[in-house]
């Protein structure tokens, strides 16, 4: 069977099982892809902390040891109202050209296309003449990966080592200037949420004077952020995709952002929440009655942290905007994950490099740290030296086209580029595990 059609009948039957996140039950969809790298020829185990939420991992060895490469993937997808949508969100369709359903972007259609390409090639009789290919299918990426990536790289990281990684985060082609680009994510941010408390003093509300309103207070608070950010934080993996962008050296980051807005708005939303920690309060909690004046406000706050900096940089990036001492709030971090990245020369981004070369002569490679959070993290984490990339090559729908439907209503992926990925697959493994 053509690769691209067994990508598709894979994608469809993956849409199939629904993987909403929580709860995930990713155990039915993980059984049909191991039988299927099974019946190929590859070693496959699910391992996980609980029976119903397994991850897979297939491996296919070779004659010799040598570097490891994984192609990485996520089944569980975040939840869907079908109310919104104009198909079944578990129905697979194949409609005008398009697989419809969640997950088909996000990321089914790249395990898809990851699993077809690996049996393609074991079913051909391929082996790697040195080191290992592993197909690796977590679960629970979606909810913080605690059952997924995190779990497998602190309970069975022997299984799970590898030296390079591809997995979710870019792949998309976008024009800028006239230049042709493919995004290749090269890290994440960090996640630094945290708690801020305003205090008062309790009392009935039909005697607003006899208590202190934390909430008031904390609107105080909060009206520092209006409109504000942190400043831009020029750090090495940020400047050098911000010049890949513009094709020229970056003196000043604003300035050059405000280019890139002029060119294009929609990259410099992206670039500017990468260039800088970024603070967004989204939920808030006062009192649980009507009648009572709150003593305590609290509001959880998003906060997205270049790659390499800490809590302290984060502390003094907030205190810069809110004010540092006694300026009448609290502040506790949730989270304290550091963000990391992988150096975008590497024999791998060679091979990435050539293959969209072969695609469209003159196309490059945009290298991009993501304001988001992808598995790829937790490998970079545990096994030092680890690149790991974003990568699933698509074309026939760019950036733009994608990015709206990525965790929306009417998700779906051209068949062209099913087409178009599955070959990268087919090819990566071969070109590295020589
Ligand atoms: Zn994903």
């Amino acid at each position: 069977m053509a690769l691209v059609h067994d990508a598709t009948k894979l994608l469809q039957r993956l849409i199939r099982f629904n993987t909403v996140n929580p709860p995930g039950n990713e155990r039915a969809a993980q059984e049909m892809l191991r039988s299927k790298l099974e019946g190929a020829g590859f070693e496959c185990e699910l391992v996980g902390a609980t029976e119903e939420r397994p991850n897979l991992i297939a491996r296919l060895r070779g004659a010799s040891e040598g570097p490891r490469l994984c192609y990485l993937g996520h089944v569980d997808t975040v939840l869907a109202d079908p109310a919104e949508w104009s198909v079944d969100p578990w129905s697979g369709d194949l409609r005008d050209g398009y697989v419809w359903g969640r997950g088909a972007l996000d990321m089914k259609g790249q395990v898809a296309c990851e699993v077809a390409g690996a049996c393609k090639l074991a079913h051909s009789g391929w082996r790697p003449q040195r080191g290992e290919l592993l197909v690796i299918v977590t679960c629970d990426e979606e909810a913080g990966a605690t059952y997924g990536a995190q779990w497998l790289c602190d309970n069975v990281p022997e299984k799970v080592r590898c030296d390079m990684v591809v997995n979710e985060g870019a792949g998309e082609v976008l024009d800028y200037e006239g230049r042709r680009m493919y995004t290749l994510c090269v890290g994440e941010k960090g996640v630094f949420r945290f708690k801020l408390t305003t205090h008062g003093r309790a009392g009935h509300a039909s005697m607003p004077g006899i208590g202190d309103n934390a909430l008031l207070r904390m609107v105080e608070v909060l009206g520092r952020l209006d409109g504000r950010q942190p400043p831009f934080d020029p750090y090495p993996a940020g400047v050098a995709s911000l010049e890949a962008l513009t094709g020229a050296p970056v003196e000043d980051v604003s300035s050059a952002l405000a280019r890139v807005r002029a060119v294009e708005p929609r990259l410099a939303d992206q670039f500017e929440s990468m260039m800088r920690v970024t603070i967004a309060p989204t939920m808030i909690r006062a009192s649980d009655k009507e009648n009572v004046i709150p003593s305590r406000c609290t509001v959880r706050v998003d906060c997205r942290v270049p790659p390499g900096m800490g809590e302290d940089h984060v502390r003094r990036r907030v205190e810069e905007l809110l004010g540092a001492g006694d300026r009448g709030y609290t502040l506790e971090f949730s989270d304290d994950v550091v963000g990391n990245s992988s150096s975008p020369e590497t024999e791998l981004a060679g091979f990435l490099r050539e293959f969209v070369h072969r695609a469209e002569p003159g196309a490059q490679l945009l290298p991009l740290v993501l304001t988001g959070f992808t598995d790829s993290h937790w490998f970079r984490k545990a096994f030092p030296g680890c690149v790991a990339y974003g990568f699933f090559p698509q074309r026939a729908m760019s950036r733009w086209d994608t990015m709206p439907l990525i965790h929306a209503p009417d998700e779906r992926i051209a068949v062209d580029d099913l087409e178009f990925a599955s070959r990268f697959f087919s090819e990566l493994a071969p070109a590295i595990l020589r």
